[in-house]
């Protein structure tokens, strides 16, 4: 898992204070229940009298006597929760209610982080990453083959728009089983509206659903960002160090960037860095591998041909095909 510093001890603070909500209003209900059952504030005085002798008794080594206080303790308890049923309340009324029964709300269970943390973290990622609206509609259980022909390509009997596409979602579905032992990158190819985005989209949800950050850029953006960091600055030297070291980055639309040797510079950096601390990049393009050759530094192409597992789509243009099914 990996949060900022600063958002998981926020996250701390808010376990620390929903645990203590629970507690408050626990001892407010108890109040109120002691008010319309007096009797139940005698018998608790009488419990905590009796717990507390029994420690003294247990440190003095004194056991003889502890089949009396056993079944007075017994005894109590039942008038204590007969009290409470005939008032219409049960013994739970009496204890906090917390959101978590597991964990009791301090997010930990035995030291490790309890389910409920680890998922108040992907929460986290999910809002740093900006994608949260996009992938409720935009994932593997929503992708659908349907866009893509089956007619063979030309010249390529045995291949379909339908068939590559199957092979790209295995490649994905492979990329994302294999996430945390391998290092593997991909390219993605393909026209305008062949479900690149879609797919990568695929792929982010299931890599935040495992708990891992996602930074994910248009090449615009990104190429925006590396310009401006010439400059510098702590804030822009924390969002460099963000690009280098997110487990994974997704560049989506490489090609549509406004560029120069500079940047180009600074691009190759990005992704050379990412390989070095093996982290994951997919990068999406409508460009083939000959334009990337001719469009970015040899270092780059070589770096993408060597590193990068390569996932090409066919089709028609998926967003005209809906538009015109209206
Ligand atoms: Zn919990």
């Amino acid at each position: 898992m990996n949060i900022s510093e600063s958002a998981y001890k926020q996250l701390l603070r808010e376990y620390d204070e929903k645990q203590l909500k629970a507690v408050q209003a626990c001892r407010y209900r108890t109040r109120r229940i002691e008010g319309e059952i007096p009797e139940l504030n005698m018998i608790n005085s009488r419990i905590a009298q009796l717990s507390v002798d029994m420690a003294v008794m247990r440190i003095r080594g004194r056991g003889a006597d502890r089949q009396a206080y056993d079944r007075e303790m017994k005894s109590l308890t039942a008038r204590k929760e007969a009290l409470l049923r005939n008032a219409g309340y049960t013994p739970e009324d009496l204890k906090p209610r917390y959101e978590c029964s597991l964990c009791g709300d301090t997010g930990f269970i035995d030291g490790k982080e309890c389910s409920c943390f680890k998922n108040a973290i992907i929460s986290l990622l999910y809002d740093q990453s900006n994608l949260r609206q996009i992938l409720e509609k935009e994932n593997f259980g929503t992708f659908s083959f349907r866009y893509y022909s089956r007619e063979p390509l030309e010249g390529k009997p045995s291949e379909s728009p339908f068939l590559i596409a199957q092979k790209a979602v295995s490649t994905a579905k492979d990329f994302v089983l294999s996430f945390e032992e391998s290092s593997d990158n991909l390219f993605i190819t393909g026209e305008t509206g062949t479900g690149k985005t879609f797919l990568c989209n695929c792929i982010a949800k299931e890599i935040l659903d495992q708990g891992h950050p996602v930074i994910y850029l248009s090449a615009v953006k990104l190429f925006g960002i590396l310009a401006d960091n010439t400059f510098g600055s702590r804030n822009q030297e924390r969002i460099a160090e963000d690009l280098f070291s997110c487990d994974l980055l997704i560049i989506d639309d490489l090609g549509t960037e406004y560029t120069n040797a500079f940047i180009q510079s600074a691009f190759f950096n990005c992704i050379n860095e990412r390989l070095l601390r093996n982290r994951h990049t997919i990068i999406s393009t409508n460009l083939s591998i000959e334009q990337i050759r001719n469009s970015y530094s040899e270092r780059v192409f070589s770096r993408i041909a060597e590193k990068y597992t390569f996932i090409k789509l066919f089709g028609k243009d998926i967003r005209i095909m809906k538009k015109l099914e209206g």
